[in-house]
């Protein structure tokens, strides 16, 4: 081994990596949580806090949903310049892992604020940050499916009404059991007819394949956020996999997790296995970063140690990452290139390539 040699942690940190499933308020950490509710007086001891945050669930003895952290952050954030400090601290923890593109949701619907004030703060440290880290960060507001339809209507309506060019398209998001993604069908055909790119969160929390289905076969989503129960029909799955929608999948998704609690059988049997498996064009995001105490880094390390993807499989989610993002076409062929380099070349200075068992192994190429 030479001195130079990089470790697996170093690779996973290091190599280019764009992230088009974050909710910005997962993104909040801990002590910036504590921050808002001291300044605004809101009652919210340490443990409470910590409730929400899965790295210390086990201490608090209290188990709190990612959707019951981002619904309570929306309340604490009462100023434009919440917001700015949020982004800030995204980019910079996602700037320690490698991450050079983020595509954000936020729920417009769910503040106080006016869309233009949110937008235009965003925009702002989206510059700031930018410079600073040379990431890029782009947003798609998203509707709180928990919300009626008509609000959701009037969410895209207010997109129309402050036309920005960091404002890419739209998400749905939030508890899809009685919400499925047809109801929302008007939001979706407004926002399509004019320009703006539609993606939605169907079948997760192993919900039926049928909510990928209508998404894609009548609001035409150009991307499914989750998507895993799209497994249960075969028929179905390979269609997509000619077709090559993106499927945007998160390693640490709390339900699967509650599915198979042993860990072997949980990794072995996890539904991105099989949609890896079948081509589907999958690409691993974090979804709630601190909320879910995830990275980047993690989310790929997670893939290779726990799901037996090997390092080219990597390489091509890193690449359908590229190409599934709203970037312009210009910029995407860049990354393209100079991702690719700078994976090869810190790839060839690994110590050690991961040792992977023959019957978990798995060689994900499209
Ligand atoms: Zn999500």
């Amino acid at each position: 081994m030479t001195t130079d040699s990089l470790s697996l942690d170093q690779f996973f940190h290091s190599f280019p990596k764009a992230d088009l499933h974050y909710h910005l308020l997962g993104g909040v950490r801990l002590s910036t949580m504590l921050d808002f509710a001291s300044k605004y007086g809101v009652e919210l001891s340490e443990r409470d806090a910590k409730s929400y945050y899965r790295a210390h669930q086990r201490e608090t003895g209290i188990v709190k949903g990612g959707i019951e952290a981002l619904t309570f952050l929306y309340q604490i954030m009462k100023e434009p310049e919440d917001y700015a400090r949020v982004l800030f601290e995204v980019a910079e923890d996602a700037h320690a892992c490698g991450v050079r593109y983020i595509e954000t949701f936020w729920n417009p619907n769910d503040t106080e604020l006016s869309y233009a004030t949110v937008t235009d703060a965003l925009a702002e440290a989206i510059d700031k940050t930018q410079q600073q880290f040379g990431i890029v960060i782009r947003l798609i507001p998203s509707i709180n499916r928990e919300k009626s339809p008509e609000e959701a209507v009037e969410m895209v309506n207010m997109m129309l009404d402050y036309s920005h060019p960091y404002a890419l398209g739209i998400g749905i998001d939030y508890k899809e059991h009685n919400a499925p993604v047809e109801h929302f069908w008007k939001a979706y055909k407004l926002a399509q007819k004019n320009g703006l790119r539609l993606t939605a969160h169907c079948s997760e929390f192993g919900l039926h394949w049928r909510n990928v289905e209508t998404g894609i076969e009548l609001l035409q989503l150009e991307r499914i956020d989750h998507g895993y129960t799209i497994i249960d029909n075969l028929e179905l799955t390979n269609h997509y996999a000619k077709t090559g929608i993106p499927f945007t999948v998160i390693p640490s998704n709390t339900y699967y997790f509650t599915q198979w609690p042993d860990h072997q059988d949980w990794c072995l049997n996890h539904p991105i296995r099989t949609m890896a498996k079948a081509g589907l064009n999958i690409i691993p995001c974090t979804d709630d970063w601190h909320i879910h105490n995830t990275t980047s880094a993690n989310c790929y390390r997670v893939m290779v140690e726990d799901f037996g993807f090997d390092l080219d499989s990597l390489r091509q989610m890193m690449v359908n990452s590229i190409q599934a993002s709203w970037a312009d076409d210009d910029t995407k062929q860049q990354w393209l290139k100079q991702w690719c380099h700078e994976f090869d070349s810190l790839r060839s200075q690994l110590a050690a390539e991961p040792t992977i068992p023959a019957d978990k192994l798995i060689q994900y190429r499209r």
